[in-house]
């Protein structure tokens, strides 16, 4: 009996096995036409300055909706387009798409806002990064100082001396860097001084809790401390309640995200949210 039980528990386990490494597979195949087929496209969510109230940028999301598999999650894909090296292409065709309807909004009269692009650590290391992102503004009229570069702390804090200068390199182009996530990795908070940041976001696991953990309210408001004392603007990414969003004011975040404000949504949809200059 306990010999049978064994084998079924097996069998069990294979099966599962199968169809996890089945649905990688397929992924790994079907991402590699996402772009061709055109399953690719950009959402936006917009990003909310506390002191004003108004929306002062946005952050492109990349979505995928493949005719097999319908909508994969960029949670699942996005890692795997990383190991298959698929995401140069994928990274490169999610920048220009952002800027040119960051252009496409500006020539429709919209005041412009800030533009954020996620950019994938290896993205980020590649050699031609910096000529990329040059020629992408170039082609599409984005202008510099409205593009912001969301970067992880894996890929600014493995610390090399090659990061800091691409970094400084951006800078001097005019563009923006956001720390995206922080509090998730392994933060030396002597390596983030040396980084020409703007804008620290708070990973929104941080809002788990936050108004009834007083010590979840400390670290929150010693992360806002610390981007203050660099002279960075603290942005809480993941609001969902308005008692949230009272705190955070209180705290003295400086921007929010988050579905209380709006879900990512399709250029279209996040247009009427954007005000005519
Ligand atoms: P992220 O850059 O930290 O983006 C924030 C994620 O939180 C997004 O998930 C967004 O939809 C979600 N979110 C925003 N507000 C709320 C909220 O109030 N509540 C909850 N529960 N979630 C909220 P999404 O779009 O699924 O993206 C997940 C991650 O995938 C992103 O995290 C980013 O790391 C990566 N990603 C997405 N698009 C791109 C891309 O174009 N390039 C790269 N390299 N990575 C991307
Ligand atoms: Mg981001
Ligand atoms: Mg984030
Ligand atoms: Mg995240």
């Amino acid at each position: 009996d306990a010999k049978k039980n064994g084998k079924n528990r097996i069998s069990k386990f294979d099966y599962k096995m199968e169809g996890s490494v089945r649905r990688r597979l397929l992924i790994e195949d079907l991402i590699l036409n996402s772009l061709e087929q055109q399953e690719c496209y950009l959402v936006y969510q917009t990003k909310i300055d506390l002191e004003s109230n108004k929306v002062t940028g946005t952050e492109a999301l990349v979505r995928w909706d493949n005719k097999e598999m319908g909508l994969v999650s960029p949670m699942e894909f996005i890692p795997i387009a990383e190991e298959i090296g698929f995401i140069h292409e994928l990274g490169f065709w999610v920048l220009k798409k952002a800027c040119l309807q960051w252009s496409e909004w500006k020539h429709l009269g919209y005041e412009p806002i800030l533009m954020a692009v996620n950019i994938s650590p290896l993205q980020f290391a590649q050699e031609t990064f910096i000529d990329q992102v040059q020629n992408i503004i170039e082609e599409t009229g984005m202008d510099p100082e409205f593009l912001e570069l969301e970067i992880t702390e894996s890929s600014a804090l493995a610390y090399k001396e090659s990061t800091i200068k691409k970094l400084i390199l951006l800078k001097e182009m005019g563009i923006r860097l956001a720390l995206d996530d922080f509090g998730t990795g392994y933060s030396s908070f002597q390596h983030l001084n040396e980084l020409p940041l703007q804008m620290l976001k708070i990973d929104r696991s941080f809002l788990k809790d936050i108004m009834d953990n007083s010590t979840q309210q400390s670290i929150v408001k010693s992360m806002i401390q610390l981007g203050h004392n660099m002279n960075l603007r603290v942005l809480m990414e993941g609001v969902e309640e308005q008692n949230q969003l009272d705190w955070l004011k209180e705290a003295g975040c400086d921007w929010v995200q988050g579905y209380l404000f709006s879900q990512p949504e399709k250029p279209e949809t996040i247009v009427k949210k954007l005000l005519l200059a």
